[in-house]
């Protein structure tokens, strides 16, 4: 990259959300952007978590691009190398691979307030971009929490996400931390070839069977020689999942049924009650995210594996100390405990109109309007940002939804010229955002009695989107030029300082 080369867009990330904004920009007939991604390949999530078992837990018809169908899904719920397979051919298909600048690692971004362009520092050197997209992902940086004594742990310790494939755990004695949507997929995994399997567990999650089976090849080739029959079923997933949102937004009693559903897929598999009783949650369904598993039951009831019900609280040496007290000896620790979603790394390498970082003007909680732009940071928007997660569906709806978004904002600035700047007004994130918390107040999220990674240190949901992806996908269909400012730089005036002081803000 040569120093300060300037293009229109930067995207920051090649996840779905990266290669989506590419593939639209293309669409669009932009085609001065650059997609830079820190590591050496495309796929974001499906390239970090290649843990054993990892997979969907949405069907593969309804989790990939509308655009870019795959007829070819291996599985209902296809595992995680086929996904990372298919983002590679998206790369591939969409001629992507000239704009992506991979082993480009954005360490910090500055609105430049005299030429109204950010300036993007990356581990490779520095480029100017008119807008910038981030695609970084709300799951893309592992979270390990601060246990006292881990640092002396003798044996090996990694993430979920961070897979160790060069260590072999045949044989060997595993505290698993966590029990969320990965650690349940990994220990029914593992627990065939670990001598151990130790699962601590803080809090229950509730667990629905997992309908997967392989598509066979008839249904294959039938989706290939009639696409509407692929988009058929696509149509069909979407339409179930969005019919049961309102029980998840506003009559959380309607998922007593799942329960009992859940309660029964237990049941089948855990003989011992006292067992039952460390696994059944004490909150509603639905409140922390329903896990899907047909094998996570059966492996907890295998003799080499147990249940801690608490959290990891210190490691001494090579014992793995519960919260509890209960004391485990482990060759490994594999840490399942999420990721940084309601404080964004990114959000630190951000530094806005204003002077501060994205880090500090969220400092009370992320905010942003439609999901996608922040006050006080021109010309910069998130692909899943804030209060766009979904509880029960695929988060390529939610994608695609402000790849709309990114479409009409990036007509809205071709029209204003390129001496121009959209900076969302606050008032319209502050409506945006009091409508969508009024929603939250009656979600199971809120009132189901848990605490999840939903919610953010002050206890608000700024992860989900409380509606159907139907609504949001009418809320993002176009720009409402009312809710920004136009900024601009005076026709004729050289880009400059005193540029800067003339700009001026149209209202
Ligand atoms: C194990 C797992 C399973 C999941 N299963 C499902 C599912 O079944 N259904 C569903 O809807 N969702 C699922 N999700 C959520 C999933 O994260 C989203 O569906 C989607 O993949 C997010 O895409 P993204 O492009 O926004 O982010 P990511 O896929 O996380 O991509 C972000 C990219 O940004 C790059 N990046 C980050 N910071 C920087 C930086 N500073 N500089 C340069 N590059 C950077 C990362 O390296 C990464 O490549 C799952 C998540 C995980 C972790």
């Amino acid at each position: 990259m040569s120093q300060h080369e300037h293009v229109r867009v930067a995207v920051i990330g090649s996840g779905f959300g990266g290669l989506g904004a590419a593939v639209r920009l293309r669409r669009e007939g932009v085609t001065d952007f650059v997609v830079l991604e820190r590591a050496d390949s495309v796929g974001g999530t499906w390239r970090d978590n290649s843990y054993p078992g990892c997979a969907c837990d949405v069907p593969s018809h309804l989790y990939s691009f509308s655009f870019a169908p795959n007829p070819d899904w291996p599985r209902t719920f296809s595992g995680q190398q086929h996904i990372r397979a298919y983002l590679e051919h998206v790369a591939d298909t969409f001629r992507l691979r000239s704009h992506i600048r991979l082993n480009h690692e954005v360490l910090m971004m500055r609105w430049d307030r005299d030429e109204l362009r950010w300036e993007i520092e990356t581990s490779r050197g520095t480029l100017t971009a008119d807008v910038v997209v981030s695609a970084t992902g709300p799951l893309s940086d592992p979270k390990i929490p601060e246990i006292p004594g881990l640092a002396d742990f003798p044996g090996k310790v990694f993430h979920s996400a961070r897979w160790d494939h060069d260590y072999d755990l045949r044989g060997k004695r595993v505290a698993m931390i966590g029990t969320g949507a990965s650690a349940i997929q990994i220990v029914p995994a593992i627990q065939p070839e670990a001598a151990h399997v130790t699962l601590f567990q803080r809090t229950p999650p509730w667990v629905l069977p997992r309908m997967d089976r392989a598509i066979s090849g008839p249904e294959r080739w039938l989706h290939r020689q009639l696409p509407f029959t692929g988009a058929a079923r696509r149509g069909l997933l979407w339409g179930i999942r969005e019919l049961q949102v309102s029980a998840f937004t506003k009559r959380p009693n309607e998922l007593g049924l799942i329960e009992s559903i859940a309660k029964r897929n237990m049941s089948r598999s855990i003989k011992d009650p006292a067992l039952r009783a460390k696994l059944t949650p004490s909150y509603r369904i639905g409140c922390k995210r329903i896990l899907l598993s047909s094998e996570y039951y059966p492996a907890l009831a295998r003799p080499n594996v147990d249940v801690v019900a608490s959290g990891l609280a210190e490691v001494r040496g090579s014992t793995v100390v519960a919260a509890d007290g209960t004391e485990t000896e482990a060759d490994a620790i594999i840490f399942g405990t999420g990721f940084h979603v309601t404080d964004l790394p990114i959000a630190e390498r951000v530094v806005g109109a204003d002077g501060i970082t994205l880090a500090e003007a969220w400092k009370d909680g992320m905010e942003s309007l439609r999901g996608a732009t922040a006050a006080g940071f021109p010309n910069w928007m998130t692909i899943i940002g804030p209060n766009t997660g979904l509880g029960n569906s695929s988060m390529i709806l939610m994608i695609e939804s402000q790849l709309n978004y990114l479409a009409g904002y990036m007509r809205q600035l071709n029209v204003l010229g390129e001496r121009a700047a959209l900076a969302v007004r606050p008032s319209a994130v502050g409506a945006w955002n009091r409508r969508v918390q009024e929603r939250m107040e009656r979600t199971v999220w809120k009132s189901g009695g848990c605490n999840s990674w939903y919610l953010d240190a002050n206890g608000r949901n700024t992860t989900l989107w409380p509606g159907t992806t139907g609504e949001f996908r009418k809320a993002t269909r176009e720009v409402d030029l009312a809710e920004y400012e136009v900024v601009r730089m005076p026709v004729g005036t050289a880009k400059s300082a005193e540029a800067a002081e003339t700009a001026e803000v149209v209202r």
